[in-house]
Protein backbone atom coordinates (compact mmCIF):
# COMPACT_ATOMS: atom_id res chain seq x y z
CA UNK A 1 0.00 0.00 0.00
CA UNK A 2 1.32 3.29 -1.13
CA UNK A 3 0.93 6.92 0.56
CA UNK A 4 -0.64 10.04 -1.45
CA UNK A 5 2.98 11.52 -1.23
CA UNK A 6 6.41 10.62 -1.47
CA UNK A 7 7.88 13.68 0.12
CA UNK A 8 5.01 14.66 2.83
CA UNK A 9 5.94 18.10 5.26
CA UNK A 10 4.27 17.51 8.46
CA UNK A 11 3.89 20.79 10.51
CA UNK A 12 3.96 20.84 14.28
CA UNK A 13 5.08 17.16 14.38
CA UNK A 14 6.63 17.53 17.76
CA UNK A 15 3.33 18.14 19.61
CA UNK A 16 0.53 15.88 20.71
CA UNK A 17 -1.04 14.52 17.30
CA UNK A 18 1.85 15.48 15.04
CA UNK A 19 4.16 13.05 16.68
CA UNK A 20 1.56 10.54 17.30
CA UNK A 21 0.68 10.89 13.37
CA UNK A 22 4.24 10.47 12.21
CA UNK A 23 4.83 7.71 14.64
CA UNK A 24 1.53 5.50 12.66
CA UNK A 25 2.56 6.61 8.84
CA UNK A 26 6.14 5.57 9.10
CA UNK A 27 5.42 2.42 10.65
CA UNK A 28 2.61 1.72 7.95
CA UNK A 29 4.03 3.11 4.88
CA UNK A 30 7.24 2.44 3.18
CA UNK A 31 6.97 4.60 0.26
CA UNK A 32 7.57 7.99 1.77
CA UNK A 33 10.15 10.70 3.25
CA UNK A 34 8.42 12.55 6.05
CA UNK A 35 10.11 16.01 6.94
CA UNK A 36 8.50 17.19 9.88
CA UNK A 37 8.91 21.38 10.68
CA UNK A 38 8.09 22.76 14.14
CA UNK A 39 8.65 25.84 15.77
CA UNK A 40 9.17 23.69 19.36
CA UNK A 41 7.32 26.26 21.28
CA UNK A 42 6.35 25.18 25.19
CA UNK A 43 4.13 22.65 23.33
CA UNK A 44 6.52 21.16 21.48
CA UNK A 45 8.77 18.33 22.57
CA UNK A 46 11.45 16.22 20.74
CA UNK A 47 10.79 13.17 23.26
CA UNK A 48 7.60 13.11 21.48
CA UNK A 49 9.77 12.81 18.32
CA UNK A 50 12.23 9.69 19.79
CA UNK A 51 10.54 6.83 18.71
CA UNK A 52 11.14 7.51 15.13
CA UNK A 53 14.07 10.27 15.26
CA UNK A 54 16.43 7.70 14.23
CA UNK A 55 14.39 6.16 10.92
CA UNK A 56 16.10 7.13 7.73
CA UNK A 57 12.70 8.09 6.19
CA UNK A 58 12.69 10.74 8.71
CA UNK A 59 13.94 14.73 9.04
CA UNK A 60 13.33 16.99 11.51
CA UNK A 61 13.58 20.62 10.72
CA UNK A 62 13.36 23.37 13.18
CA UNK A 63 11.58 26.18 12.45
CA UNK A 64 8.38 28.80 12.35
CA UNK A 65 5.43 28.11 9.70
CA UNK A 66 5.46 31.76 8.90
CA UNK A 67 8.95 31.67 8.20
CA UNK A 68 8.56 32.39 3.75
CA UNK A 69 12.30 31.63 3.06
CA UNK A 70 12.56 28.77 5.20
CA UNK A 71 9.07 27.49 3.76
CA UNK A 72 10.09 28.13 -0.03
CA UNK A 73 13.36 26.08 0.71
CA UNK A 74 11.68 23.07 2.35
CA UNK A 75 9.38 23.19 -0.98
CA UNK A 76 12.39 23.27 -3.05
CA UNK A 77 15.02 21.21 -1.59
CA UNK A 78 12.82 18.00 -0.46
CA UNK A 79 10.47 18.76 -3.47
CA UNK A 80 7.60 18.31 -1.23
CA UNK A 81 4.45 16.89 -2.53
CA UNK A 82 2.10 16.83 0.51
CA UNK A 83 1.53 18.92 3.39
CA UNK A 84 -0.32 17.92 6.94
CA UNK A 85 -0.95 20.97 9.10
CA UNK A 86 -1.02 20.25 12.65
CA UNK A 87 1.21 23.32 13.70
CA UNK A 88 -0.80 25.67 15.57
CA UNK A 89 -1.38 27.32 19.10
CA UNK A 90 -3.72 25.01 20.93
CA UNK A 91 -4.60 25.81 24.59
CA UNK A 92 -7.98 28.22 24.62
CA UNK A 93 -6.87 29.31 28.27
CA UNK A 94 -3.80 31.23 26.02
CA UNK A 95 -5.85 32.32 23.57
CA UNK A 96 -8.13 34.29 25.83
CA UNK A 97 -5.24 36.27 28.04
CA UNK A 98 -2.63 36.21 24.10
CA UNK A 99 -4.72 35.93 21.32
CA UNK A 100 -2.03 37.24 19.24
CA UNK A 101 0.11 34.89 18.94
CA UNK A 102 -2.70 32.84 17.62
CA UNK A 103 -4.01 35.30 14.85
CA UNK A 104 -0.55 35.07 13.66
CA UNK A 105 0.12 31.16 13.91
CA UNK A 106 -3.34 29.46 13.18
CA UNK A 107 -4.03 32.28 10.48
CA UNK A 108 -0.99 33.58 9.15
CA UNK A 109 0.90 30.30 9.25
CA UNK A 110 -1.84 28.86 7.38
CA UNK A 111 -2.07 31.67 4.64
CA UNK A 112 1.73 31.26 3.78
CA UNK A 113 1.92 27.29 4.00
CA UNK A 114 -1.14 27.42 1.17
CA UNK A 115 0.56 30.63 -0.70
CA UNK A 116 3.50 28.65 -1.04
CA UNK A 117 1.62 25.35 -1.59
CA UNK A 118 0.13 27.27 -4.68
CA UNK A 119 3.32 28.34 -6.07
CA UNK A 120 4.99 24.65 -6.46
CA UNK A 121 2.12 22.68 -7.58
CA UNK A 122 0.06 24.88 -9.88
CA UNK A 123 0.54 26.23 -13.04
CA UNK A 124 -2.05 28.53 -13.15
CA UNK A 125 -5.42 28.81 -11.25
CA UNK A 126 -7.31 24.73 -11.82
CA UNK A 127 -4.36 23.40 -13.78
CA UNK A 128 -2.08 21.50 -11.72
CA UNK A 129 2.10 21.11 -12.70
CA UNK A 130 2.01 17.80 -13.90
CA UNK A 131 4.06 16.33 -11.59
CA UNK A 132 2.06 18.06 -8.52
CA UNK A 133 -1.02 16.45 -10.08
CA UNK A 134 -1.45 14.35 -6.87
CA UNK A 135 -0.33 16.91 -4.32
CA UNK A 136 -2.68 17.67 -1.33
CA UNK A 137 -2.95 20.46 1.51
CA UNK A 138 -4.60 18.89 4.38
CA UNK A 139 -5.80 21.23 7.18
CA UNK A 140 -6.53 19.42 10.60
CA UNK A 141 -8.96 21.53 12.72
CA UNK A 142 -11.16 21.36 15.40
CA UNK A 143 -14.90 20.87 16.18
CA UNK A 144 -14.36 24.42 18.77
CA UNK A 145 -15.23 26.01 14.92
CA UNK A 146 -18.73 25.29 15.13
CA UNK A 147 -19.14 26.94 18.48
CA UNK A 148 -21.54 25.15 20.68
CA UNK A 149 -24.65 23.27 20.62
CA UNK A 150 -26.93 22.12 23.34
CA UNK A 151 -28.78 19.57 21.63
CA UNK A 152 -28.55 17.33 18.37
CA UNK A 153 -24.95 17.57 16.67
CA UNK A 154 -22.79 19.59 13.89
CA UNK A 155 -22.91 18.57 9.89
CA UNK A 156 -20.30 19.70 7.80
CA UNK A 157 -22.97 21.75 6.84
CA UNK A 158 -23.30 23.53 10.09
CA UNK A 159 -22.35 26.97 10.42
CA UNK A 160 -19.19 28.23 11.59
CA UNK A 161 -19.77 30.42 15.09
CA UNK A 162 -16.73 30.10 17.00
CA UNK A 163 -16.69 31.93 20.27
CA UNK A 164 -13.19 31.92 21.33
CA UNK A 165 -10.07 33.74 19.82
CA UNK A 166 -8.41 29.59 19.76
CA UNK A 167 -11.68 28.59 17.64
CA UNK A 168 -12.25 31.99 15.67
CA UNK A 169 -8.67 31.05 14.00
CA UNK A 170 -8.88 28.01 13.43
CA UNK A 171 -12.06 28.90 11.59
CA UNK A 172 -10.64 31.58 9.45
CA UNK A 173 -7.69 28.86 9.03
CA UNK A 174 -10.45 26.57 7.65
CA UNK A 175 -12.22 29.40 5.45
CA UNK A 176 -9.12 30.74 3.98
CA UNK A 177 -7.67 26.82 2.97
CA UNK A 178 -11.37 26.53 1.19
CA UNK A 179 -10.61 29.58 -0.35
CA UNK A 180 -7.47 28.67 -1.95
CA UNK A 181 -9.59 25.42 -3.25
CA UNK A 182 -12.52 27.26 -4.86
CA UNK A 183 -10.52 30.02 -6.42
CA UNK A 184 -7.34 28.61 -7.18
CA UNK A 185 -7.78 24.49 -7.91
CA UNK A 186 -5.39 23.72 -5.06
CA UNK A 187 -5.65 20.46 -4.07
CA UNK A 188 -6.90 20.65 0.09
CA UNK A 189 -8.60 19.05 2.32
CA UNK A 190 -10.24 19.96 5.99
CA UNK A 191 -10.88 17.35 9.32
CA UNK A 192 -12.73 18.93 11.73
CA UNK A 193 -12.06 16.93 14.82
CA UNK A 194 -13.41 16.43 18.34
CA UNK A 195 -11.27 16.46 21.52
CA UNK A 196 -8.39 14.04 21.80
CA UNK A 197 -6.98 11.82 24.44
CA UNK A 198 -3.27 9.47 24.52
CA UNK A 199 0.12 9.35 24.83
CA UNK A 200 2.03 12.40 24.13
CA UNK A 201 -0.54 15.33 25.08
CA UNK A 202 0.41 18.28 27.12
CA UNK A 203 0.46 18.64 30.28
CA UNK A 204 -1.77 21.93 30.36
CA UNK A 205 -4.49 19.96 28.60
CA UNK A 206 -7.69 18.36 31.23
CA UNK A 207 -6.89 15.01 31.06
CA UNK A 208 -3.19 15.02 31.85
CA UNK A 209 -3.95 17.59 34.05
CA UNK A 210 -6.22 15.46 36.37
CA UNK A 211 -4.00 12.64 35.93
CA UNK A 212 -1.00 14.49 37.30
CA UNK A 213 -3.50 16.03 40.21
CA UNK A 214 -4.30 12.54 41.11
CA UNK A 215 -0.54 10.90 41.14
CA UNK A 216 0.63 13.64 43.12
CA UNK A 217 -2.60 14.72 45.39
CA UNK A 218 -3.57 18.29 44.24
CA UNK A 219 -6.75 19.26 43.77
CA UNK A 220 -8.22 19.40 40.43
CA UNK A 221 -9.96 22.62 39.49
CA UNK A 222 -13.15 22.51 37.07
CA UNK A 223 -14.59 25.49 35.19
CA UNK A 224 -17.77 26.41 36.01
CA UNK A 225 -20.55 23.57 37.54
CA UNK A 226 -18.61 20.68 35.53
CA UNK A 227 -21.48 20.35 33.28
CA UNK A 228 -19.88 21.05 30.03
CA UNK A 229 -19.86 18.59 27.31
CA UNK A 230 -16.99 17.34 25.17
CA UNK A 231 -16.52 14.38 22.79
CA UNK A 232 -13.37 12.13 23.35
CA UNK A 233 -11.70 10.45 20.64
CA UNK A 234 -8.52 8.43 20.66
CA UNK A 235 -5.10 10.43 18.98
CA UNK A 236 -4.90 7.04 16.54
CA UNK A 237 -8.50 7.00 15.79
CA UNK A 238 -7.74 10.99 15.08
CA UNK A 239 -5.07 9.52 12.81
CA UNK A 240 -6.00 7.06 11.02
CA UNK A 241 -9.37 9.36 9.78
CA UNK A 242 -6.62 12.17 8.33
CA UNK A 243 -4.84 8.98 6.71
CA UNK A 244 -8.36 8.03 5.15
CA UNK A 245 -9.08 11.26 4.29
CA UNK A 246 -5.43 12.49 2.59
CA UNK A 247 -5.21 9.27 0.80
CA UNK A 248 -8.26 8.87 -0.35
CA UNK A 249 -10.85 11.94 -0.78
CA UNK A 250 -11.92 14.07 -3.33
CA UNK A 251 -10.36 17.79 -3.20
CA UNK A 252 -12.37 20.22 -1.53
CA UNK A 253 -13.81 18.36 0.78
CA UNK A 254 -14.27 18.78 4.59
CA UNK A 255 -14.87 16.01 7.53
CA UNK A 256 -16.16 15.76 10.61
CA UNK A 257 -14.46 13.01 12.86
CA UNK A 258 -15.89 12.29 15.98
CA UNK A 259 -16.21 9.58 18.37
CA UNK A 260 -19.86 9.91 19.41
CA UNK A 261 -18.51 9.07 22.92
CA UNK A 262 -19.58 11.94 25.36
CA UNK A 263 -18.31 12.91 28.80
CA UNK A 264 -19.08 15.98 30.77
CA UNK A 265 -16.18 17.55 32.64
CA UNK A 266 -16.86 16.28 35.78
CA UNK A 267 -17.83 12.77 34.79
CA UNK A 268 -14.64 12.73 33.12
CA UNK A 269 -12.98 13.94 36.25
CA UNK A 270 -15.01 11.32 38.61
CA UNK A 271 -14.07 8.63 36.10
CA UNK A 272 -10.61 9.64 36.51
CA UNK A 273 -10.60 9.52 40.48
CA UNK A 274 -12.49 5.94 40.08
CA UNK A 275 -10.30 4.20 38.23
CA UNK A 276 -7.08 4.99 39.85
CA UNK A 277 -9.36 4.11 43.47
CA UNK A 278 -8.94 7.69 44.91
CA UNK A 279 -11.06 9.70 46.56
CA UNK A 280 -12.54 12.93 44.83
CA UNK A 281 -10.67 15.84 44.96
CA UNK A 282 -12.48 18.40 42.88
CA UNK A 283 -12.62 21.85 42.86
CA UNK A 284 -14.86 24.02 40.98
CA UNK A 285 -13.47 27.52 40.15
CA UNK A 286 -15.49 30.63 38.07
CA UNK A 287 -16.08 29.69 34.86
CA UNK A 288 -13.83 30.11 31.41
CA UNK A 289 -15.05 33.33 29.65
CA UNK A 290 -16.86 32.46 26.55
CA UNK A 291 -16.84 29.01 27.36
CA UNK A 292 -18.86 26.68 24.81
CA UNK A 293 -21.25 24.03 26.90
CA UNK A 294 -20.87 21.40 24.89
CA UNK A 295 -19.60 19.94 21.06
CA UNK A 296 -20.71 17.40 19.08
CA UNK A 297 -19.84 16.28 15.56
CA UNK A 298 -22.16 14.48 13.36
CA UNK A 299 -19.58 12.11 11.17
CA UNK A 300 -22.03 9.93 9.28
CA UNK A 301 -19.72 11.42 6.14
CA UNK A 302 -16.62 9.66 7.16
CA UNK A 303 -18.31 6.94 8.11
CA UNK A 304 -20.29 6.65 4.74
CA UNK A 305 -17.40 7.25 2.40
CA UNK A 306 -14.74 5.59 3.93
CA UNK A 307 -15.67 3.05 6.93
CA UNK A 308 -13.87 4.69 9.03
CA UNK A 309 -15.41 4.50 12.99
CA UNK A 310 -13.14 5.39 16.49
CA UNK A 311 -12.61 2.23 18.16
CA UNK A 312 -10.08 2.84 21.20
CA UNK A 313 -12.58 3.33 24.58
CA UNK A 314 -11.65 6.48 27.42
CA UNK A 315 -11.93 3.91 30.15
CA UNK A 316 -9.00 1.75 28.52
CA UNK A 317 -6.80 4.67 27.73
CA UNK A 318 -7.16 5.59 31.50
CA UNK A 319 -6.42 2.44 33.17
CA UNK A 320 -2.89 2.14 31.29
CA UNK A 321 -2.03 4.98 33.60
CA UNK A 322 -2.98 2.76 36.76
P1 LIG B 1 -0.02 20.77 20.39
O1 LIG B 1 -0.16 22.11 21.06
O2 LIG B 1 0.27 19.58 21.24
O3 LIG B 1 1.13 20.85 19.28
C1 LIG B 1 1.28 21.94 18.41
C2 LIG B 1 2.65 21.84 17.77
O4 LIG B 1 2.79 22.91 16.83
C3 LIG B 1 3.81 21.99 18.78
O5 LIG B 1 4.76 20.98 18.55
C4 LIG B 1 4.38 23.37 18.47
O6 LIG B 1 5.76 23.48 18.74
C5 LIG B 1 4.07 23.51 16.99
N1 LIG B 1 3.99 24.90 16.54
C6 LIG B 1 3.31 25.93 17.14
N2 LIG B 1 3.48 27.06 16.45
C7 LIG B 1 4.26 26.76 15.37
C8 LIG B 1 4.76 27.52 14.28
N3 LIG B 1 4.51 28.82 14.16
N4 LIG B 1 5.51 26.87 13.35
C9 LIG B 1 5.80 25.55 13.46
N5 LIG B 1 5.35 24.80 14.49
C10 LIG B 1 4.59 25.39 15.43
O7 LIG B 1 -1.34 20.58 19.54
P2 LIG B 1 -2.19 19.25 19.22
O8 LIG B 1 -3.13 19.02 20.34
O9 LIG B 1 -1.27 18.18 18.78
O10 LIG B 1 -3.05 19.77 17.98
C11 LIG B 1 -2.57 19.63 16.64
C12 LIG B 1 -3.59 20.19 15.68
O11 LIG B 1 -4.83 19.51 15.85
C13 LIG B 1 -3.91 21.67 15.94
O12 LIG B 1 -4.05 22.30 14.69
C14 LIG B 1 -5.24 21.65 16.67
O13 LIG B 1 -5.99 22.82 16.41
C15 LIG B 1 -5.87 20.41 16.08
N6 LIG B 1 -6.85 19.73 16.96
C16 LIG B 1 -6.50 19.35 18.23
C17 LIG B 1 -7.42 18.65 19.02
C18 LIG B 1 -7.06 18.17 20.41
O14 LIG B 1 -7.93 17.66 21.12
N7 LIG B 1 -5.81 18.25 20.84
C19 LIG B 1 -8.70 18.38 18.52
C20 LIG B 1 -9.03 18.77 17.21
C21 LIG B 1 -8.09 19.45 16.45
Amino acid sequence: MEFRSNNLLVTGGAGFIGSNFIKYILDKYKNLKLYNLDLLTYAGDLNNTKQFSANSRYKFIKGDINDKNLIEDIFSDYNIDGIINFAAETHVDNSITNPEIFIKTNINGVFNLLNFANKFWMNKPFKPKKKYAHSRFHQVSTDEVYGSIYTGSFSENSLYRPNSPYSASKASADHIVRSFNKTYGLNSTISICSNNFGLNQNKEKLIPKILYNIKNDISTKIYGDGKNIREWIHVTDHCKAIEQIFNNSKAGEVYNVGSENELSNIELAKLCYKIFDKKQNIEFIKDRAGHDFRYRLNSSKIYRLFGWKAEQSIHDFLKTFR
